[in-house]
């Protein structure tokens, strides 16, 4: 059998990437969404298991020392990773695997995985990932302000990926990231 495609889609908080993906998943059933592991707490709703693997400090280091990620990074004070085994396993099925993760993991996979496809989503403008990291209501403002900063790194890397897409219109940018899917299956 085909083994499936290893996409990374990066981008600033904000900008859209869950929006984008859960449109994604629900509209082709080849695709398999990577679930990370994470040190950060659970924000209302996210499931362990579903939105992340929500680890503590102890657990995430274990992990790093059994070589068990095949990526992993510190975003904005917490440890973000991507577990190995079951991408693989996906990819030997057949599926197409979406790891969604910030620029440093991205770079790590790319070096590991050259035919990995790296996509960044990008905000129309910065002043509109701003607004709508506030609208989520999801952080604090100093944590805002700190994504932000973060962003504001994020956006030197663009060039870096593959594909930029611009997160203006969900449909546009959703029907955008089908065709960057598609090419590769044909
Ligand atoms: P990310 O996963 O990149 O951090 P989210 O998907 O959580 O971003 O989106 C951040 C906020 O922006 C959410 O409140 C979401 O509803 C909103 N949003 C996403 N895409 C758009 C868009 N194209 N236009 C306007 N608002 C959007
Ligand atoms: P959030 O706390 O908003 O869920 O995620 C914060 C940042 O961590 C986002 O940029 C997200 O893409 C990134 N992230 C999520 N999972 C991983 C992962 O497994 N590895 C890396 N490197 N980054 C991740």
């Amino acid at each position: 059998m085909r083994k499936g495609t290893l996409y990374i889609f990066t981008g600033p908080s904000g900008a859209g990437k869950g929006t984008l993906l859960a449109r994604l998943l629900q509209e082709d059933d080849r695709l398999f969404l990577s679930v990370s592991a994470t040190t950060r707490g659970p924000r209302p709703g996210e499931q362990d298991g579903v939105h992340y693997y929500f680890l503590s400090r102890e657990e995430f280091d274990r992990r790093v020392q059994e070589n068990a990620f095949l990526e992993h990074a510190t975003y904005v004070g917490n440890s973000y990773g991507t577990l190995e085994a079951p991408v693989d396993d996906k990819l030997r099925e057949g599926l197409d695997v979406i790891l969604e993760i910030e620029v440093q993991g991205a770079m790590q996979v790319k070096r590991k995985r050259p035919d990995a496809v790296l996509v960044f989503i990008a905000p129309p403008s910065f002043e509109e990932l701003a607004a709508r990291l506030r609208g989520r209501g999801t952080e604090s403002e100093e944590k805002v302000q700190k994504r932000l900063k973060t962003a504001r790194e994020e956006m030197r890397q663009q060039d870096a990926f593959d594909h930029i897409v611009v997160n203006d219109q969900i449909d546009r940018a959703v029907r955008e990231l089908h065709g960057i899917l598609a090419a590769r299956r044909t």
